[in-house]
């Protein structure tokens, strides 16, 4: 069975995994900080703080920017739970902002026009968290003009997009937003297993991130409210969490960062070779914005308004011929626990409507030639 994403494991990432097993420290030990200063040096951004997942990252940047009861935090609802529970998990409330049909990532209008009446009504969001869907950019220089306008905060949920480019910048870059996050699971860019990571160019929220990633615990003197005590000696300043990563995570990071150049190159090959086989009016896929690059995280196809086909006989006709697509995403706010906080069926129809027509297609380095034409043979038969 072929499926819509998964990992690409080397021999030197075994290598490098077992290397740390054997070392003195396979936690809090040297290869964390290590992997740390190569995704700094890759996306450029000056500080990063890896942690246990990308959930992990997104709550951390949530409580980095003292998102508390009674702030509000915007995100869409075509995206993982994670990118809306983060608020949540800090006492915040959730609300979204709807989808553009054709690049299914935040649509600037609509969030203009919440932001308008939000403004009218005193409830002014603290953080939005855009979410570069599949891997393409969303539209950062709009985004931060609006940040500008509004005052609030900006964390990139960038778990699909590490990779990917936004004009001059790689994604993580943070030149448009306060923090961005990744995400190392399995089927991401690069993985570690579980793991993630929170970039910033800002000092102070990168000593917040990783105060709150350790139990809220500090060993900096500086810092200390009790002086002169023993080397021993540290104090819990807030309440945090134990949201570290491995060094043995770390090792898979660094080695699987290595080859990130390879897999973008491979997994845009395979976005292309669909791109060109799908020239049918079935589908149409995402587009993206000028001077961006997508890392293709996913290949979302999406079935036109006019197509006989539907999304489940699709996916269970490509199942039937051993290719189980991915289905990204059913809408936040559909969830049952979202639908109790008092969302409807019918707030964001743009991602409803996006979440009833579209099917992830498989999409990662190792996928081979020939699964790719299998898989493009089974759609041309659907649509006869
Ligand atoms: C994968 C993902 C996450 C969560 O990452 P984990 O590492 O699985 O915790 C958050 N947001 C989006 C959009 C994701 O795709």
């Amino acid at each position: 069975m072929i499926y819509y994403g998964q990992q690409t494991i080397s021999q030197e990432d075994i290598d490098a995994v077992v290397d740390v097993l054997k070392s003195k420290l396979i936690t809090q030990g040297p290869v964390a900080q290590l992997f740390e200063s190569k995704m700094c040096d890759y996306t450029g951004a000056s500080f990063s703080i890896a942690c246990s997942h990308g959930t992990a990252a997104l709550h951390l940047a949530c409580l980095a920017l003292g998102v508390g009861s009674g702030d509000s935090v915007w995100t869409v609802p075509n995206t993982f739970v994670a990118s809306a529970n983060a608020a949540l998990y800090c006492g915040a409330n959730v609300d979204f902002v709807d989808i553009d049909p054709a690049t299914f990532n935040i649509s600037i209008d609509h969030l203009k026009q919440k932001l308008v009446f939000a403004e009218k009504s005193h409830c002014l969001p603290k953080v939005l968290i855009p979410v570069h869907f599949a891997g393409a950019p969303c539209d950062m220089a709009e985004l931060k003009a609006l940040s500008n306008k509004y005052g609030f905060f900006i964390i990139e949920d960038a778990s699909h997009a590490l990779g990917a480019r936004y004009r001059d910048c790689k994604i993580g870059r943070c030149e448009y937003s306060d923090i961005t996050i990744f995400s190392f699971h399995p089927v991401k860019s690069i993985t570690t297993g579980e793991g993630g990571m929170v970039l910033t160019n800002n000092i102070e929220l990168a000593n917040k991130v990783r105060l709150f990633a350790n139990h809220g615990i500090t060993r900096d003197k500086a810092l200390l409210k009790n002086r002169d005590e023993d080397e021993f000696y540290y104090e819990q300043h807030e309440l945090g969490f134990n949201y570290r990563i491995t060094d043995i995570q770390s090792a898979l990071g660094i080695s699987q960062l290595a080859r990130i150049d390879s897999f973008m190159k491979r997994r845009s090959e395979i976005a292309d070779t669909y791109i060109s086989e799908l020239k049918l009016t079935e589908f149409h896929t995402q587009r993206h914005l000028a001077n961006t690059q997508s890392a293709n995280h996913l290949f979302p196809v999406c079935i036109n308004y006019e197509s006989k086909v539907s999304k489940s006989y699709l996916f269970n006709f490509l199942k039937e011929g051993g290719v189980t697509c991915g289905c990204h995403y059913i809408p936040v706010h559909l969830q049952p626990y979202y639908q109790k906080k008092g969302f409807y069926r019918g707030d964001y129809p743009n991602a409803e409507s996006y979440y009833n027509r579209a099917l992830s297609l498989p999409i990662y380095p190792s996928l081979s030639d020939s699964d790719i034409t299998k898989i493009v043979t089974s759609l041309h038969k659907v649509i006869r």
